[in-house]
């Protein structure tokens, strides 16, 4: 934990003495400071590629969700980062000093702990989205009727009580299922199709969401993430 005070302690410093050049890269990548949130900064972008992403959790230590270094970077300026853990930490170089000639450089943890009341309020509980990709991971790219394993292009979403049967698009109703096996149940019910269900939906809480939505998770952001997944997740047989 000291190297950690110390990381912090040099963010600061370094904070301080580029918002006074004016240089560093969240003066480049920040144009006006939004309230009561943060920046937007693409998940996607070819930038945050290069770069893991950091995991934020709220003061309480619940995960929130995935962020790009720039933007823990922004909460790091801001000093809206309350404590951080993991094992990881990324150094951004920022501008150079026109006094000392020194390069300003920005700590970033691999978990960090972001304070504010705009983070209270998302619930821990909240249903996560659903989409094809989560889907599809949740359920290990199995068919849920042959038990096939296949690539994401094969795959599609299978309700259930079928949508033209008033079935919903929830995580509880949708299941992996091959092209074959979803074109042969039609808008069925699975007894009707005589084709059984070989395991049972279920919805992922939010961080087992956080661990399907990104395939590039750190060890110990994986491990953190773990010990918030219920027990009778999927996410444990991997
Ligand atoms: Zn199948």
């Amino acid at each position: 934990m000291q190297h950690r005070s110390k990381a912090a302690q040099h963010n600061k410093q370094s904070q301080k003495h580029s918002a006074r050049q004016g240089k560093i890269i969240m003066a480049n990548t920040v144009t006006r400071e939004r309230e009561p949130m943060e920046p937007a900064f693409s998940l996607f972008s070819p930038e945050a590629k290069r770069f893991p992403l950091i995991l934020t959790l709220d003061q309480n230590g619940i995960p929130h969700r995935w962020i790009t270094w720039q933007h823990a970077v922004w909460y790091y300026a801001k000093e809206r980062v309350a404590w951080e853990t993991g094992s990881d930490a990324f150094t951004v170089s920022g501008g150079k000093c026109r006094d000392t000639g020194e390069v300003s450089t920005v700590t970033a943890a691999s978990i960090i702990a972001i304070r504010g009341k705009a983070m209270a309020m998302k619930s821990f509980n909240q249903v996560p989205p659903l989409n094809n990709r989560e889907l599809f991971h949740r359920d290990r790219h199995v068919c849920g009727y042959c038990g096939g394993i296949f690539s994401h292009s094969k795959l599609t979403r299978d309700h259930i009580i079928p949508y033209s049967r008033r079935g919903i698009d929830t995580w509880m109703n949708v299941v992996t299922a091959c092209r074959p096996c979803n074109e042969r149940k039609g808008s069925r019910l699975p007894e009707e199709a005589h084709m059984e269900l070989i395991y049972a939906p279920y919805v992922p809480n939010r961080a087992e969401f956080l661990i399907l939505a990104n395939r590039r998770i750190l060890a110990d952001q994986m491990e953190f993430l773990k010990q918030h997944v219920s027990a009778q997740s999927r996410v444990h047989l991997s």
